[in-house]
């Protein structure tokens, strides 16, 4: 057994509010491993010389987080197939042999945590309805595509954003106007806000949430507060409804098993550590 601490952490800037610390050190400390994991705030000129610097120190890996995750990917040599389709890197693994491996787990962990908040969610089942079209809106198409979703209604207040992922998936995924964004509410089998709307210190979400059927899911990726105004009047209106922290819990754990061997667990206590 090498006598080195196995070292992970989170690179973004800023970082100060990033909530994978506690999560990830009470994983750690819960199944008894040794390591630890560090936040880390790198400016974009200096995240190349981090990033191959960090292995030398008994780094195993690390998260990357806004506003590196579409560098990360252009830095490491090997990288996954979602990963390419998302155009993001949010976790890199340091081999043995030098190589940085780049994957993006947000799509896995948007899907996780909507099969464990809403068990009969089937993705098969109508349209989605994504609200947004930044790097979060990006892992989150691809990953309903390739869960099964027929259709997915894309809208945004840019539009000519929305228009750019629509190009890069293909006929499923057809741009809505901002302003009408209201009206496709009652098509949708499923809701996902993916914009900063909502969040604390971030403006209101204000499109006219009248439409929202009692049988479509209803998801904010937005975790701050954990239940936003768009969780409560879904509540409201009778849907089922899960929030965002979830997505970031469920995203951590193929990180973690990588890095550190175990899989660790998405219950009561991780949540609890994340929001501490
Ligand atoms: P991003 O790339 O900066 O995209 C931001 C999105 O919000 C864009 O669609 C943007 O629209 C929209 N937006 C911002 N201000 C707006 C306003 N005033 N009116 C209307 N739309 C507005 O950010 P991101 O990485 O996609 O993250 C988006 C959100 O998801 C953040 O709140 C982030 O914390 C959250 N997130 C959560 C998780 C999780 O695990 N739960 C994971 C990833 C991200 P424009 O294109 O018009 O600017």
């Amino acid at each position: 057994m090498s006598d080195k601490i196995p070292l992970a952490g989170v690179i973004g800037s800023p970082i100060s509010h990033s909530k994978s610390p506690q999560l990830h050190r009470h994983w750690l400390k819960t199944l008894g491993l040794r390591g630890d994991y560090i936040p880390m705030d790198v400016s974009a000129q200096d995240l190349e010389t981090v990033l191959r610097t960090l292995p030398k120190a008994g780094f195993v890996g690390v998260n990357i987080t806004i506003p590196h995750k579409e560098a990360a990917l252009e830095i490491a040599d090997l990288v996954t197939d979602r990963a390419t389709l998302i155009g993001a890197a949010n976790t890199l693994i340091f081999r043995k042999d030098g190589q940085i491996h780049a994957d993006n787990t947000d799509g896995y962990g948007f899907i996780e945590n909507l099969k464990a908040g809403a068990p009969n969610w089937q993705p098969h089942v109508g349209p989605a309805t994504v609200l947004g079209a930044g790097g979060a809106a990006r892992a989150v198409i691809a990953s309903l595509l390739d869960a099964g979703a027929p259709e997915i209604l894309l809208t945004n207040r840019t539009r000519v954003r929305a228009e750019k992922l629509a190009d890069d998936f293909g006929k499923k995924v057809s741009v809505v106007d901002w302003v009408q964004a209201g009206n496709i509410l009652e098509d949708s089998a499923l809701v996902a806000n993916t914009t900063s709307l909502g969040m604390i210190g971030k403006p209101a979400m204000r499109i006219p949430l009248d439409g929202l059927r009692r049988d479509t899911l209803v998801t904010d990726l937005v975790y701050t507060p954990l239940k936003t105004d768009l969780l409560a009047a879904a509540e409201a209106a009778g849907c089922v409804t899960v929030d965002g922290l979830g997505m970031l819990l469920h995203q951590a754990v193929p990180a973690f098993e990588r890095w550190f061997g175990h899989r660790p667990a998405v219950d009561s206590a991780a949540r609890a550590a994340a929001l501490r």
